[in-house]
């Protein structure tokens, strides 16, 4: 604790002094804890005021600080206490911020319940594989992802798993095209994106040019398998591209869900590609199956589409 605290006094130290806080950040540690094995979450400055927070480099979540409020945007699986650490970067009340409500971005959600949460409506209810954000969920996802994305760190991870099971509903506002999240200085706008989940959402932050695109554009997109093989949902996040494509004079950078943290905006022209070669016929995938991944799959430039994805 005292090691917390006196990183707490640095920040705010060093804010108050109006230095730009690009010395926070961390790299994973372990530490015992009741004689368990567990894991710290890392994080990183990505912009001024603005951390990405990887949890266990299997999800990223977003710290984004103004002068009033701090945005958390999505919330991870819930291994540990990730309100905890966004807390340690910044004091100021959270507004949680869900780019869409699949468990490995919404998991976390339990740590926030007195927080405004916002979100969209058409992702209410949402499953994912027919999973909810339960620790059965947190199991599977750590089985299963940590031999790629967290080598050698599944046990240590698996001991993060809440001992209780913890509720995860929650009431939210929705958010639609339009919709700003006002932090005091600076302000968050939502984009609707459907494509990845019908209620997926992006933000764009004018003041640092960054579009937070949860899984609407990473660096590996997955669009779940649609029946007899229909080209409706590619349609659909076509036109999501597009959509974000028309704001590009806008951002420069993707801070992405996955596999990384920032990209930049181009592989968004690459995506385009994908899709429109899928939709003219002109450009076609194979299936394949590559870790926990299987189904259809197109890669181009720096782009790699699931656009037939079972699982
Ligand atoms: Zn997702």
């Amino acid at each position: 604790m005292a090691v917390i605290s006196q990183e707490r006094n640095y920040c705010r130290k060093q804010g108050s002094d109006g230095i730009i806080l690009d010395t926070a950040s961390r790299k994973l540690e372990v530490f015992l804890f009741m004689g368990k094995i567990m894991i710290e979450q890392e994080y990183s400055r990505i912009a001024p005021s603005t951390w990405c927070i990887s949890e266990f480099n299997l999800v990223n979540v977003f710290v984004a600080e103004g002068t009033d409020r701090t945005a958390v945007i999505d919330t991870g699986c819930g291994y540990g206490n990730i309100r905890s650490v966004a807390e340690r970067l910044s004091g100021k009340p959270i507004s949680v911020l869900l780019t869409h409500k699949h468990p490995d971005h919404a998991g976390g959600i339990y740590h926030f319940k007195d927080c405004p949460i916002y979100m969209n409506k058409e992702d209410d209810g949402l499953l994912f594989n027919g999973m909810d954000a339960d620790n059965s969920f947190r199991k599977m996802y750590a089985e299963t992802r940590c031999p790629d994305r967290c080598p050698g760190k599944e046990k240590e991870v698996l001991a993060m798993i809440p001992d209780h099971e913890p509720d995860c509903s929650f009431d939210f506002i929705s958010v639609d095209d339009g919709s700003i999240i006002d932090l005091g200085d600076r302000v968050l706008e939502c984009i609707h994106t459907p494509g990845h989940s019908e209620g997926s959402v992006c933000y764009i932050d004018r003041t640092n040019r960054i579009l937070f695109s949860g899984d609407t554009v990473n660096k590996s997109i997955i669009l779940m398998r649609q029946e007899g093989n229909s080209t409706v949902l590619i349609g659909k996040y076509h036109r999501t591209l597009e959509k974000i494509w028309a704001h590009e004079s806008e951002f420069d950078s993707l801070a992405i869900g996955h596999d990384g943290t920032m990209i930049d905006k181009d592989i968004i022209k690459d995506y385009l590609t994908i899709t429109k070669g899928l939709l003219d016929g002109i450009l076609i995938g194979r299936y394949e199956e590559k870790g926990f991944r299987k189904g259809d799959v197109l890669r181009y430039g720096k782009a790699e589409m699931w656009y037939q994805c079972d699982a």
